[in-house]
């Protein structure tokens, strides 16, 4: 039989969370943080005491050990309140990458970097982008050379979310950095992946970048120079980092999805309100087919991907708990979620502002907000539409169709 009901405490965690919401962050907030560049302390605060900090790590290690459906919940309803996805993105970046990190670091990490983060206290973040390209994470050009205990490290990443969240909070970067050449064929081998404390000898933060959208989130550059920590700072095995950074984007794109799933909710009650007010030729236009039609079809699109979204959450829980489907096969319907649901929410604040007329160009409006925010997952964060569609190529043809290794 399929149950495609919510637990009654997953019910009951979507009202908690929904409550907080409309409390803490109506959209004039939002408006408020978006201007003003930053994420206020107390926001990220009641994120901690509701238990949405790297939620999926273990009781154990801090977290609430809950499962990824529910990580999925608050995903949609912060973006469901924070259309200009500055907030979730924080809570995604944290609560994929914090997870990896916490999943094969040592305790003195945890110690240092995890139990702080669950209380809003640190910053996990992601370092893999360089600049001459983030699509191909195999060919990044930051080294890391053994001597004795210790990694040096040098190299310099880019567009990196979280970059002065990180130098007020303190914490640190999930890292990859190439450590020995890679065999032949194989160009994923010879990666490590490492925890990089923001404050180690030799890292530099570089300015600020000026972007479009989701403004209340820093983007920045990591620099390293001679940086050098200790080999317990490795995260996993020497040379097999490739797959751990697999792991946090498989995580990260679900929450992205679950996100915009939120977002393009908003964005449809928004426009539903209007139109059954804003009138033209003598009626409310949401009496036109013209309009209708367009509502119709944004919510049948919105439903269909609200099923992808969780059935995709449930596969993963399944992955975890039960092992009942490989990585590679949650991968798949992972990446058509990457593909599909972004692309989909910018679509429907394309389509609700057009319903809005002139006051949806303007700044009294939220939904601009939205169109900008929601572009960074449109167009790349955590893997670009093309990336997803040659993990799910490779996935249906096997990897003897991958173009290249
Ligand atoms: C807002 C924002 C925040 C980000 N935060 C982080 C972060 O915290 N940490 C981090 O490490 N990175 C971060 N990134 C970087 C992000 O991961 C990269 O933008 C993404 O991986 C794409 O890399 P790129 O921008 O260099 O594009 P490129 O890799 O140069 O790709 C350019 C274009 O070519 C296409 N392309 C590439 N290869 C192929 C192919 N084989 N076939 C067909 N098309 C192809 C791509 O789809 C894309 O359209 C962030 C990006 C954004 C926009």
């Amino acid at each position: 039989m399929v149950n495609f009901d919510f637990s009654e405490e997953q019910k009951l965690f979507r009202k908690a969370v929904r409550e907080w919401c409309e409390k803490e962050l109506p959209l004039e907030r939002i408006r408020e943080m978006d201007s003003q560049g930053e994420i206020p302390k107390e926001i990220i605060k009641g994120l901690s005491d509701l238990g949405l900090l790297l939620m999926t790590i273990p009781e154990e290690h801090g977290g609430a050990g809950t499962d990824w459906t529910t990580a999925c919940i608050a995903a949609e309803e912060l973006g469901y309140a924070d259309i200009s996805i500055a907030l979730p993105v924080l809570f995604l970046v944290e609560n994929s990458w914090g997870f990896v990190v916490d999943k094969y670091c040592t305790e003195q990490i945890r110690e240092k970097v995890i139990r702080k983060a669950v209380k809003g206290e640190a910053f996990v973040g992601i370092a893999s982008t360089e600049s001459g390209g983030g699509s191909d994470v195999a060919a990044i050009k930051t080294t890391g050379r053994k001597e004795g205990d210790y990694w040096i490290i040098n190299g310099e990443k880019t567009y990196i979310s979280g970059t002065e969240e990180v130098k007020k909070l303190g914490g640190g970067y999930f890292l990859l950095a190439r450590t020995s050449p890679p065999p032949p064929g194989a160009s994923h081998r010879g990666i490590t992946a490492f925890y990089l404390p923001i404050n180690a000898g030799g890292v530099e933060l570089g300015k600020r970048l000026e972007e479009m959208g989701r403004m209340a989130i820093s983007t920045g550059s990591i620099i390293m120079e001679n940086v050098k920590i200790p080999d317990s700072y490795r995260l996993g095995e020497e040379g097999k980092g490739f797959y751990l950074t697999m792991e946090g984007f498989d995580n990260a794109r679900l929450l992205i999805g679950a996100t915009c799933l939120g977002a393009a909710q908003r964005a449809l009650e928004i426009g539903m309100e209007y139109i059954k007010e804003r009138k033209a030729f003598g009626n409310p236009i949401g009496k036109y087919e013209g309009i209708q039609f367009d509502l119709a079809d944004l919510w049948a699109e919105l439903e269909a991907l609200r099923s992808l979204v969780y059935r995709t959450a449930w596969m993963n829980d399944e992955k975890y708990k039960n092992k009942r489907f490989t990585p590679h096969e949650v991968a798949k319907y992972i990446s058509a979620v990457k593909l599909k649901v972004p692309p989909f929410a910018f679509k429907t604040f394309e389509h609700v502002l057009l319903w809005l007329g002139a006051w949806g160009y303007s700044k009294e409006c939220p939904l601009e907000m939205g169109l900008r925010g929601i572009m960074s997952y449109y167009i790349g964060a955590e893997g670009t539409v093309n990336i997803q569609r040659i993990v799910i190529a490779r996935e249906l043809l096997g990897k003897d169709y991958i173009p290249y290794k």
